[in-house]
């Protein structure tokens, strides 16, 4: 029988060829970020700190190409760049983190393998310098998708991780960011929690998808949420198919902006959707769910995604005045990008 195979395979080199799984480990690579959506416009922004952002953006993507040019996985690509955003203060997500209502920094994560739909997910955690790498621990250790508050901390230690005090995030801008949110809301008619807070403020979620040497595309979200968020509110980021989602056959995408409507949209799962049942490209699905359907539930002003399809074909549609965003293409192209006009 083996014998036969090999001759097989010996006539028909292309067809045997053509017939095995992707993973040739050829396969071009690329990754594309985001490091949020939001009300990002150059009048706001000084030289100095636009100069910092682009920097910031630059050092992610890099960090997570290097670990593609060595012949590493999408998961890990995802994972280093994440978490550079993570330490840095500029991005609502690990260090810089925004405030809730009551003054905490409650933090949310997610990462997924498309080539198995495997994912892990943590919401609500308090004391995870890096919950990207607390999301991956629940992917790869436990059987479950999704993790919260103490029960994931709990999860944490008993990992090994190094659990750090809320301090660890605090940074004076985000804080005074809930100051304001707080006066604003103060004083308006009934009780101010049903008039939604946060939308608009708070950007600087972060994102990332990854495509390997063996056409495998990941992709992962973390965010501190929305600035003066209530109750334990959890948003898109960490929930599968709301703001993240990766299937190698169709596409990776990470979403950011007002988490509520991308949960109600399931918006990541959708664009996947389209590609798979309605063999629309990445752009047309992406654009469709970010520029139109997004529009429609919640208007404009409320988000944008990152996503790319397994050819490397990338698309970064947004609804706000401006996206942090970069990628580094299949063809070694770098870019790195804020405003609309870009
Ligand atoms: N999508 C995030 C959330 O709703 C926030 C953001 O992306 O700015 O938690």
């Amino acid at each position: 029988m083996r014998s036969m195979l090999w001759l097989f395979s010996l006539l028909f080199p292309v067809m045997t060829l053509a017939a095995a799984p992707a993973a040739t480990g050829k396969h071009p690579i690329a990754i594309v970020i985001h490091g949020g959506a939001g009300t990002i416009s150059r009048k706001d922004m000084t030289p100095e700190r636009d100069k910092q952002y682009r920097a910031a953006l630059k050092q992610a993507l890099d960090a997570g190409y290097a670990v593609l040019k060595q012949g590493g996985k999408s998961l890990d690509a995802v994972q280093a760049a994440i978490r550079v955003m993570e330490d840095d203060p500029l991005f609502n997500a690990g260090k810089g983190a925004v405030f809730d209502h009551a003054g905490k920094n409650e933090l949310d994560a997610a990462i997924m393998d498309g080539t198995n739909l495997k994912a892990g997910a943590v919401a609500g955690v308090q004391h995870i310098k890096n919950p990207i790498d607390l999301a991956r621990l629940v992917m790869d250790k436990t059987p479950h998708v999704l993790l919260i508050g103490s029960g994931a901390e709990e999860f944490a230690k008993a990992q090994g991780m190094a659990l750090v005090p809320q301090s660890y995030f605090f940074t004076q801008f985000r804080w005074d960011e809930l100051q304001k949110a707080l006066k604003d809301e103060k004083g308006k008619a009934g009780e101010a929690q049903h008039d939604y807070p946060g939308g608009g403020h708070g950007f600087g979620t972060v994102g990332a998808v990854a495509l390997d040497k063996d056409g495998d595309i990941a992709a992962g979200t973390s965010t501190g949420g929305l600035t003066n968020k209530y109750y334990g509110r959890v948003g898109d980021s960490p929930i599968i198919g709301a703001g993240t989602y990766a299937n190698t056959k169709t596409c990776g995408v990470s979403g950011t902006g007002t988490g509520e409507f991308f949960i109600r949209l399931d918006l990541a799962k959708t664009i996947s959707d389209l590609m798979l049942y309605k063999g629309q490209s990445v752009q047309q699905a992406a654009d469709q769910l970010v520029l139109h359907d997004l529009v429609d539930l919640g208007g404009t002003d409320t988000g944008g995604a990152i996503a790319m399809d397994h050819d490397g074909n990338i698309r970064m549609p947004f609804n706000t005045e401006g996206m942090y965003r970069g990628y580094i293409d299949t063809a070694g192209k770098q870019f790195v990008a804020i405003y609309k006009d870009e």
